[in-house]
């Protein structure tokens, strides 16, 4: 099973592709997570990614592409996995689809889950992030057990640098330009399947799993 997750910054992608990996035993893949470990690492692809990252900017694509088909060549992905974050711009999605065809596949689902820009200001300003483990939790909706600890490893929950009102706006502008356009090009591909991400994260996973079936 191969599934692309889309929406914007704080749609709940991570949210429901943890849920995914979980019920149908794939990888959970999150260029956002990976660039975030690279970053705490102090590895060299982390310094360059964090200047983007901080700005609100996409990293830019040369930095990415390699990086997940490299991912998606190990061993784990040989019976599918889901993409958090990756492809965010028709560049990414036209790499992704030649590095596919290479190896005789296609991506299956495109999974948007859709949630208007009113919403998202409030859900990334509540999301407080695990320095430890990257569990995200949201103070209002889905709060951790003890306030400002992870419930899996115990480590301090944050607020992003990139969940801070003034970047939040830069990241829906550079959604709205550089990645809906994906929507229209899965569409185009025919595996686009659009959930409501405005109802609760369950009810979410609902929809979803009578798309991917039981
Ligand atoms: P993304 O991966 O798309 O950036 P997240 O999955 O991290 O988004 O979700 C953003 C924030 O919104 C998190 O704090 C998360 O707990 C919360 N959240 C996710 N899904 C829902 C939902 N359906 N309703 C309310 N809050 C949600
Ligand atoms: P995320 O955790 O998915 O919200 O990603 C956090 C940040 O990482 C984004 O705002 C981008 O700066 C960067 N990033 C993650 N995935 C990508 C990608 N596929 N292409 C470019 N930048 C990315």
């Amino acid at each position: 099973m191969k599934i692309i997750m889309l929406g914007a910054p704080g749609a709940g992608k991570g949210t429901q592709a943890k849920k995914i990996a979980e019920k149908y035993q794939i990888p959970h893949i999150s260029t956002g997570d990976i660039f975030r470990a690279n970053i705490k690492a102090g590895t060299e692809l982390g310094n360059k990614a964090k200047t983007y990252m901080d700005q609100g900017l996409l990293v830019p694509d040369e930095l990415v592409v390699d990086l997940v088909v490299d991912r998606l060549a190990q061993e784990d992905c040989a019976n599918g996995y889901v993409l958090d974050g990756f492809p965010r711009t028709i560049p990414q999605a036209e790499s992704l689809d030649a590095a596919l065809a290479k190896l005789g596949e296609k991506m299956e689902y495109a999974i948007d889950v859709n949630v208007p820009d009113e919403n998202i200001v409030k859900r990334m300003g509540g999301r407080r992030a695990c320095v430890g483990c990257g569990a995200t939790y949201h103070i209002e909706f889905n709060p951790p057990k003890k306030e400002g600890t992870c419930d899996s490893c115990g480590e301090n929950l944050i607020l992003r640098d990139d969940d801070k009102p003034e970047t939040v706006q830069k990241r829906l502008g550079v959604y709205h330009e550089q990645t809906q356009p994906l929507i229209d090009y899965y569409t185009n591909a025919g595996i686009l399947k659009t959930v409501d991400g405005t109802v609760d994260m369950n009810d979410v996973f609902t929809s979803i799993v009578q798309i991917l079936g039981e």
